[in-house]
């Protein structure tokens, strides 16, 4: 392969931005909606780049000792990092799910890192292209370990993504309500999401199994070997000891752990990093301090205290099962003494034809549970805002905004949650 030579040359670096400075990387001109990758070759090259992949069959004949014609540089990055995958012996765990899938891997990298050199996704680049760039970046004697997060909105995404890492172990978070849009409905979820467990099968990999979510069991059926949690009866049983003010749970050991997340849905991404250490034979002792010491970032899940109130900000992102499991953890929490509860949320985003029905179902929930304040934010929002007479509805950020400032907010427990594209963080300044 005539490009991987150009990669090892490159020492491995691979960049697709050519705003960066990127000393003698190999550079991907990948097209965007709107721009053709093409025209900012020469940019990258004048900015370091040692070599550049382009579509341009005119452009890469004017200088082939520094481009190379590929009719599609998005497959060609794609194909790189199968090749390069393939150099690299090393166990691959592959994430996906619904929710949680970020906050799992950061805890199950965590813990592997007490005992290996693991290789994770950074952040969020879960997709057709982080995916590939994850990959580029794992060094043949230097990494043990791999950790990739795969994100989906669509069919046959994740089977893709499993011929480019070729997973060793596969984890399901859990088959929630995200992305119903691209997927076709709640068991198109099940089916795109089963396409890690499929590949599994197929390779007779070793698959990790949430039995608190009914979906999942069946879709690791074909799997030749299946490890199985939390519950009692499961592989690596894992026992929630407490949820306030934040999680404690017990590993099989009897060792007992208390981390800083709270929410009681971050019950089985701790339980399967557990699980996941525990099948990799680190100590129960180094898995207790790996979790102990985890502490959530970007908004996810974060317990802050403000100088007026306690703040559970979860503005990172939202879905109906996100949703639903936040809202009811945050409403049987105790409250001290004075303090009453305030729920800010934003619309729920990617829902299609169902976003109507999933945002009255959620004013439903939330008219039944003990939430005395709820402001409710965004056009779709508006489907919820009828089901109780003490939700108050905002059509944009705004206007919450103005009401927030003329309604300060003491001495409360607020939530704040809603898809990424609210950005609902932006009103922690006012809470
Ligand atoms: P993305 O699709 O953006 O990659 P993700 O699957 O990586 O999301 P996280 O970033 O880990 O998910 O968590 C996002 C939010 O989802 C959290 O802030 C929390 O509200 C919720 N969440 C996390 N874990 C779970 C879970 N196991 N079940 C339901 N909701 C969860
Ligand atoms: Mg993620």
């Amino acid at each position: 392969m005539l490009l991987y030579s150009h990669y090892l040359a490159a020492g491995g670096h691979v960049s697709t931005d050519s705003r960066q400075h990127q000393p003698g990387t190999l550079f991907f001109a990948l097209n965007g909606p709107s721009f053709r990758g093409a025209d900012f070759a020469a940019q990258a090259l004048a900015k370091g780049a040692r070599h550049a992949v382009v579509d341009d069959a005119q452009l890469a004949a004017t200088d082939p000792a520094r481009y190379t014609f590929a009719p599609d540089p998005l497959r060609a990055l794609q194909e790189l990092a199968r090749h390069h995958r393939q150099q690299c012996a090393i166990p691959v765990l592959a994430i996906t799910g619904s929710n949680g899938k970020t906050t799992t891997k950061e805890l199950l990298t965590a813990v592997l890192a007490q005992q290996f050199r693991v290789l994770a996704t950074v952040g969020n680049f879960n997709n057709h292209i982080g995916v590939p760039l994850t990959l580029l970046r794992l060094r043949p004697g230097e990494h043990e370990f791999a950790v990739i997060e795969m994100g989906a909105n669509h069919q046959r995404e994740i089977a893709a993504y499993c011929e480019w890492a070729q997973p060793t172990h596969g984890l399901i978070t859990n088959i929630g309500k995200a992305h119903l849009e691209g997927f076709g409905g709640p068991e198109g979820v099940a089916k795109g999401k089963g396409e890690l467990f499929d590949y599994l099968a197929h390779d007779r990999g070793v698959v990790f199994v949430n039995t608190l979510d009914p979906k999942l069991p069946g879709l690791a059926a074909a799997v030749p070997t299946r490890l199985t949690y939390p519950g009692p009866d499961d592989t690596y049983p894992v026992t929630l000891l407490a949820t306030e003010p934040t999680l404690a749970l017990r590993l099989p050991d009897g060792t007992d752990v208390a981390v800083q997340l709270t929410g009681d849905y971050n019950f089985p991404n701790l339980a399967a990093a557990a699980a996941v250490g525990l099948h990799f034979n680190i100590p129960p002792q180094k898995i207790a301090a790996a979790l102990a010491h985890y502490n959530p970032q970007n908004n996810r899940s974060q317990l802050l205290r403000t100088p007026h109130n306690e703040l559970l900000l979860d503005a990172y992102n939202a879905n109906p099962s996100s949703m639903a499991a936040a809202v009811r953890s945050f409403a049987a929490r105790p409250v001290a003494a004075g303090q009453t509860k305030l729920v800010v949320l934003g619309d729920m985003f990617e829902l299609g034809e169902d976003s109507a029905l999933e945002h009255q179902q959620l004013g439903q929930l939330l008219a039944r549970l003990p939430l005395p304040t709820i402001l409710l934010i965004g056009s779709e929002m508006a489907a919820a805002a009828s089901a109780a007479d003490h939700i108050q509805y905002f059509a944009t950020k705004a206007e919450a905004a103005e009401w927030l400032r003329q309604h300060p907010v003491r001495g409360q427990q607020v939530l704040v949650k809603g898809s990424r594209g609210m950005a609902l963080e932006t009103l922690v300044e006012l809470l």
